[in-house]
C-alpha cells in the first residue's frame, strides 16, 4: 500500500527548509526528503553569504520582487534570534567615468525596487570609508551585509521541526507520476524504494531539481527549462582583511574573482569567479591566484597574490546560459503546467539565501495557501 503525506518538499537546502517551515506554520503536515545526511550540504553552504539589497536584478523579475522583502525579513529574523550577521555595507568601485555612469543608473534603479539608501560616492568619499580602495568613485550600499548561513539554516530547521516537520535524510526523490494525483518514488541509502503519495509536492532540490522534474511521468518536458551550471571558486585571504566592507567590481573583474567578502567572523575571501561548466566538480585549483589578483588590482594595486589560497567552490544553477544576460528563477506551479499541488523551483541561484523567506511565501501563494506572518 502507498503511504501518503500531505506535503513533501524535496531538498533541505535553505530554500527547501524555508518552504517546509512556511507550510508547517500554515498548519500543513510536511516531510522533507533530503539525499544527503545533513541539511544545506550543497549550494547553500557554498556561496558568498551576502544578504543582498536587491538592486541588481532585471526589473519586474521574481529575483527583483522577492530579494528586498526577503532581505528585510532576514535581517529582522537574524537580529531577533541572535543569528550571527553583520551589516557591513558594500562598495562597487568604478574604474572610470563610464562605470560611474553605470553605477549612477543602479542607484536610480534602486529607488524603484525599494533600495533608497544607495548612494554614489566620489573618490574622496570612498577614501573616507576605505582608504586602501582606488577608484573613480563607488556605489555604496549600507544595507548589504553578511550572515552565517549555517546558523540561519539551523534556525529554519528548528522552526520547521517545532511545527512538526520531519526530515528524511539520506533519501532521494528518484521519480514519480503526476497524472492522477502525485505519487513519488523515494530511494533510501540502502537502495530500497518506497512509493509515497502526497497532495503537495515542492521540488526545491537545487542542482537536482531538473532531474526530478524530468522524472515525473505526466509533466510535459516543455515545462522543464534547461539548467546551466556556473561554477564560482573562492580564495581565502591570509592576513588582516584589506577592507571592512564587501567590495564588488563590475564586469570581467567580477567574473574573474575580484569580489571581496568578509564572513561574520571577520575572515576575508575573494570570489566567486564565474566559469560555465557541464559537470558538478567543486575542485579549486592551486593556480588561480594570478587570475584573481589581476581582477583585484583594478581597485587594490598592492594586493600580494601569495596571500591567496584555494578555499571552496559552489555552482549556480541557472535557467539562462552565457549568452542570455541577466535571467530569472523559474518557480512553476499549476497555473503554468496544470498539475495541481506541484511546484518546481529551477535555477535558484543568487539571491536564494537572501530571499528564501519571501520565496517560500511565493511558493505557498502558488499553492493557494495563505502564509502566516512572522511574529
Ligand atoms: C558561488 C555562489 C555565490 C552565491 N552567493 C550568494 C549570496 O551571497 N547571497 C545569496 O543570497 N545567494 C547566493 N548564492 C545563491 C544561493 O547559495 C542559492 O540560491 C541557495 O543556496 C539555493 O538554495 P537551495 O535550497 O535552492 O539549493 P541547495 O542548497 O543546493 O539545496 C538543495 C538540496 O536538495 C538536495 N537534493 C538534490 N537532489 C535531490 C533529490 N533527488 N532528492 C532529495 N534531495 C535532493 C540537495 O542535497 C540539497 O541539499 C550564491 C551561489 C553560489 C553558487
Amino acid at each position: 500500500m502507498t503511504e501518503t503525506v500531505e506535503c513533501i518538499v524535496a531538498g533541505a537546502g535553505i530554500v527547501g527548509l524555508a518552504i517546509a517551515r512556511a507550510l508547517a506554520r500554515a498548519g500543513r503536515e510536511v516531510v522533507v526528503v533530503e539525499r544527503n545526511a545533513w541539511i544545506g550540504n550543497e549550494t547553500s553552504s557554498r556561496n558568498n553569504e551576502v544578504i543582498h539589497a536587491g538592486f541588481l536584478y532585471a526589473p519586474d523579475s521574481l529575483r527583483a520582487r522577492l530579494c528586498r522583502p526577503g532581505a528585510e525579513r532576514t535581517w529582522r529574523y537574524c537580529e531577533s534570534r541572535g543569528i550571527p550577521c553583520r551589516r557591513i555595507g558594500k562598495l562597487m568601485p568604478a574604474a572610470d567615468e563610464a562605470e560611474l555612469g553605470i553605477l549612477a543608473g543602479l542607484v536610480e534603479g534602486g529607488r524603484k525596487v525599494g533600495a533608497p539608501e544607495l548612494e554614489l560616492l566620489d573618490a574622496a568619499g570612498v577614501a573616507r570609508l576605505e582608504p586602501g580602495l582606488r577608484c573613480a568613485g563607488a556605489l555604496h550600499s549600507p544595507f548589504t551585509g553578511v550572515v552565517d548561513t549555517h546558523a540561519l539554516m539551523l534556525a529554519y530547521r528548528g522552526d520547521a521541526e517545532d511545527c512538526g516537520v520531519m526530515i528524511a535524510f539520506s533519501s532521494a526523490v528518484t521519480g514519480g507520476d503526476v497524472r492522477d494525483g502525485i505519487r513519488l518514488n523515494v530511494t533510501g541509502a540502502d537502495g530500497g524504494e518506497t512509493a509515497v503519495g502526497c497532495r503537495v509536492f515542492v521540488n526545491a532540490a537545487g542542482l537536482g531539481a531538473r532531474r526530478i522534474a524530468l522524472s515525473l511521468t505526466g509533466l510535459p518536458t516543455q515545462f522543464v527549462p534547461t539548467v546551466h551550471h556556473a561554477l564560482g571558486r573562492f580564495l581565502s585571504w591570509n592576513g588582516q582583511p584589506p577592507f571592512g566592507r564587501i567590495v564588488v567590481p563590475l564586469g570581467d573583474r567580477l567574473a574573474n574573482g575580484g569580489a571581496f567578502t568578509l564572513d561574520t567572523a571577520g575572515r576575508g575571501k575573494f570570489g566567486g569567479d564565474l566559469v560555465w561548466v557541464d559537470e558538478i566538480d567543486y575542485c579549486v585549483p592551486a593556480d588561480l591566484a594570478a587570475k584573481f589578483a589581476g581582477a583585484i588590482r583594478s581597485y587594490w594595486p598592492e594586493v600580494d597574490e601569495s596571500r591567496l589560497s584555494p578555499d571552496y567552490a559552489g555552482i549556480r544553477p541557472r535557467t539562462w546560459g552565457p549568452n542570455n544576460g541577466n535571467g530569472d528563477w523559474t518557480v512553476s506551479g499549476s497555473a503554468h503546467h496544470g498539475v495541481p499541488g506541484l511546484v518546481n523551483l529551477l535555477g535558484i541561484e543568487t539571491p536564494g539565501i537572501t530571499a528564501a523567506l519571501s520565496l517560500a511565501d511565493h511558493v505557498l501563494e502558488q499553492l493557494g495557501i495563505e502564509p502566516v506572518p512572522e511574529e
